[in-house]
């Protein structure tokens, strides 16, 4: 049933959040309405500016609201090591441990030629220009611990073969705190073969 217009426009467009369907749509719309309207007046200006402002940093590929993003601009990040990660939550993850003080390289997802996700759509070439030109002497390959996750940090891997660079990946494992018991199959593998001297 539809009583108006500007209402359905509402929920309509709400629906092109991830995960929202029309019941979520609808009551989003009608929180917004009855309780929530400078929050509504607020959320749309901001998507407003976001839409029209945000765009890729030209370096590292992250979002940004400059030609070059404040992360690349930084003088007091280290340089000589680039992080490459699928997402820019991955990028705020690693930032908010706060032990990473270098550069990095936001691919906006992986290899996936089954959804024509190809090398090209995801800044590959861009990237081993730059670990060429910034010569580049450890590339930290942090994409996700998942099929499609290895798949593209071997195949950046395998296009840096025979050049002088240090490819590393993150460890995966047990987490801190967590019991052997309760950690999955896959991921004991993964922390057995990353085993390291108790010394470190
Ligand atoms: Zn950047």
């Amino acid at each position: 049933m539809a009583f108006s217009p500007l209402v359905d426009e509402l929920v309509e467009s709400l629906r092109c959040l991830p995960g929202v369907g029309q019941k979520t749509a609808q009551r989003m719309a009608f929180h917004l309405l009855e309780r929530g309207r400078s929050g509504g007046s607020r959320l749309a200006s901001a998507l407003d500016q976001a839409m029209s402002g945000v765009r890729r940093c030209d370096c590292c590929q992250n979002f940004s609201d400059t030609e070059i993003c404040q992360i690349c601009e930084n003088p007091e990040r280290q340089t000589g090591t680039l992080c490459v990660v699928e997402s820019p939550s991955d990028l705020l993850a690693i930032e908010q441990a706060g032990d990473y003080k270098a550069g990095y390289f936001v691919l906006m997802g992986h290899l996936s030629p089954i959804d024509g996700v190809g090398p090209e759509e995801i800044g590959i070439e861009r990237l081993l220009k730059r670990v060429h030109e910034e010569g580049i002497a450890e590339l930290i390959l942090a994409t996700n611990p998942t099929v499609e996750g290895e798949a593209t940090a071997h195949y950046i891997a395998d296009r840096l073969d025979g050049r002088n660079i240090l490819i590393t990946r993150l460890a995966h494992g047990i987490p801190v705190g967590g019991e052997l018991g309760y950690v999955d199959g896959f991921t004991l593998t993964h922390a057995f073969r990353g085993r390291k001297p108790l010394s470190e």
